[in-house]
């Protein structure tokens, strides 16, 4: 849903305060004995959330309706202010992923795991709005994350709606999943539309 500049912006601060607060009460409530798995479980969450990113952009955002026509606005106007309102996404992460998991490793253990979940969500979202807003300079790791996200847009805008670049902080689980477009020549002329494929009698 479009959102105004504020709702879209508090996202930048209620995430990775909430992600804070979370982990920190985590941590107090954990056993001195406990704080390692604690800590794992925070690095785990981080390290589950480009999978997780994956799995939600792919089969999620452009399956499930009425997320998925949500998702085609943001699609089609790619810089507009398209999001969650966070007082329904916080709530959804304490249903979907807190709760669950408190309900398996504790509370402590389950609050530093769901901190580093938020945390990753909140890395998704600067490097999504950065793709959308940002210049970025030739050659760089941002760069690279752009050109691929761009890609992502550019097929779905000539029908091609289910194509690949899930991804958008890493690549690495379309590489995995096998719906990584790449970079090459081909990608990129079919990324631009198919007026050199028309022209050679197409
Ligand atoms: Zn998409
Ligand atoms: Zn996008």
């Amino acid at each position: 849903m479009r959102l105004s500049a504020f709702t879209y912006y508090a996202d930048y601060v209620v995430f990775p305060t909430g992600a804070v607060a979370l982990s920190a009460a985590g941590a107090v409530s954990v056993s001195r004995a406990d704080l390692p798995y604690w800590g794992l479980a925070l690095l785990g969450g981080m390290i589950l959330w480009p999978l997780l990113e994956y799995v939600l952009h792919r089969w999620v955002f452009h399956r499930l309706a009425p997320i998925r026509q949500m998702h085609e606005a943001h699609h089609q106007k790619s810089t507009a202010l398209i999001g969650t309102r966070w007082w329904i996404s916080l709530p959804l992460v304490a249903v979907l992923a807190l709760l669950p998991a408190s309900l398996i490793m504790g509370f402590g253990t389950a609050a530093g795991f769901t901190s580093g979940l938020m945390l990753g969500y909140t890395g998704y979202m600067l490097v999504h709005h950065g793709v959308h807003h940002w210049s970025s300079k030739s050659g760089t790791f941002f760069d690279r994350l752009k050109r691929r996200h761009v890609l992502h847009h550019r097929f779905d805008a000539r029908g091609d709606y289910d194509q690949g670049n899930y991804g958008v902080v890493t690549g690495f689980w379309d590489r995995v999943f096998g719906t990584d477009l790449g970079m090459g020549p081909i990608a990129v002329r079919r990324a631009r539309g198919d007026s050199q494929d028309a022209a050679g009698g197409g």
